[in-house]
């Protein structure tokens, strides 16, 4: 079956009891055993639940996985896999990572003695060279954030597959309607589900999608062990947010694209970073890995006589009526940030600069309103602004 309809049945039957069409929020902590040890399938909703169960099953099925494990945050999700890791291992990861994943290899998982390189995967030579015999793990995540840049998980799995190390993808910008890792030769997905996958910005959740039995094994462990568990309330609306999945991100595509081009060939804007620009450097990677562009645009401002860029973005980002200022990304309102002081103010001041992430950098989640509006309301922020 195709994605679209997936999105809408996979994993799921009207309740046997009610004929209830919608998976039933199943609450209860506990669950009734006939005998001890004679139970339905649940004991304790950290070891299982059945509306966590079936948002893991509709949510495998997307990624063309066999198992699907769901999380209270996509960071949990991040650390549960990243305990798979023992005192000595090291991780190649990609550059500009989310700054919640740096910030956990960096802080949480350094002092317990495993250690990471960090690397621009758009070269693959230079990942090649990053490949330690005590790398026992890859993390990348594709398009980048913020400077949506694209790396070729085909030709990384490759690098990795040939010394038997596990390549986990961060798939969460660009979806499994745009992008899929698992069959380009991923060893798992993660995501924050928090983003397009809930979509409505009213969930904190994460989500892996393996078809590795050992990896999905240790995980259902560490799932269990650890306890980093969503509630059931949350995984009803991911299982909701996923139904509509698709034609949403139709939708941000198509208006992430009006407006991208309308961004570069604005007076007002001196670059934009985008993964559908006809120049990006990875333009061959993004034709083969990606059904469509997504809805993420970064760009920068040109200065102004009344300061720095930073100070003019400033100005911008207060202007905007129908944009939020605010973090976060994926839902179906428009929301616009200053990475260097909102998402990424934890990543080092002389990293971010190494990135590229200047000060003055704006980072637009495209939603998925009348695209007029949206050129409206910057049109006007550009000018006051200037
Ligand atoms: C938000 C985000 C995360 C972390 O997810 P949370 O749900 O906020 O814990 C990880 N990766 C990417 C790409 C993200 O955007």
């Amino acid at each position: 079956m195709k994605i679209e309809t997936l999105a809408i049945h996979a994993g799921q039957h009207p309740d046997p009891t009610s004929g209830a069409v919608m998976t039933p929020i199943v609450l209860s902590s506990t669950f009734a055993q006939d005998g001890p040890g004679n139970h339905k399938g649940y004991d304790y909703s950290r070891s299982g639940n059945p509306t966590r169960n079936t948002l893991e099953a509709c949510a495998a099925a997307l990624e063309g996985a066999r198992h699907g494990l769901a999380f209270s945050s996509g960071c949990g999700a991040t650390t549960t896999i990243l305990h798979t890791l023992r005192p000595g291992d090291h991780v190649v990861c990609g550059d500009d990572v989310y700054g919640g994943t740096f910030r956990v290899l960096d802080k949480v998982m350094k002092p317990m003695g495993i250690t990471a390189t960090y690397v621009d995967m758009s070269d693959l030579a230079r990942t090649a060279e990053a490949m330690r015999p005590e790398t026992k793990l890859v993390w990348l995540e594709t398009p980048s954030n913020p400077m949506l840049k694209i790396f070729d998980i085909e030709g990384v799995c490759a690098i990795a597959k040939k010394r038997g190390v596990p390549v986990v993808v961060d798939n969460t910008f660009a979806t499994p309607v745009l992008q899929q890792p698992l069959a380009l030769g991923a060893t798992a997905v993660v995501h924050s589900s928090t983003k397009y996958l809930n979509g409505h910005s009213d969930v904190v959740g994460g989500l892996v999608m393996t078809s590795d039995e050992g990896f999905a094994q240790q995980l259902r462990f560490l799932q269990n062990a650890m306890g980093a568990v969503p509630s059931p309330f949350d995984c009803f609306l991911v299982l909701r947010g996923l139904k509509t999945l698709p034609v949403r991100m139709d939708r941000h595509c198509s208006n992430g694209r009006h407006l991208a081009q309308w961004l570069m060939s604005h007076p007002d804007v001196s670059r934009v970073y985008y993964p559908g620009d006809e120049q990006h450097p990875q333009r061959a990677v993004v034709e083969r890995q990606m059904k469509g562009p997504g809805g993420m645009i970064s760009f920068v401002l040109k200065g102004s006589a009344r300061g720095t860029v930073a100070d003019r973005s400033q100005r911008f980002l207060s202007a905007l009526t129908v944009f939020t200022c605010a973090e976060s990304l994926g839902g179906v309102e428009s929301l616009i940030e200053l990475p260097a002081v909102m998402t990424h103010a934890s990543v080092p001041a002389e990293t971010r600069a190494a990135l590229g992430i200047d000060d003055g950098l704006i980072r637009i989640s495209t939603g998925i309103e009348a695209v007029d509006d949206l050129v409206g309301d910057l049109d006007h922020a550009f000018s006051v602004s200037r």
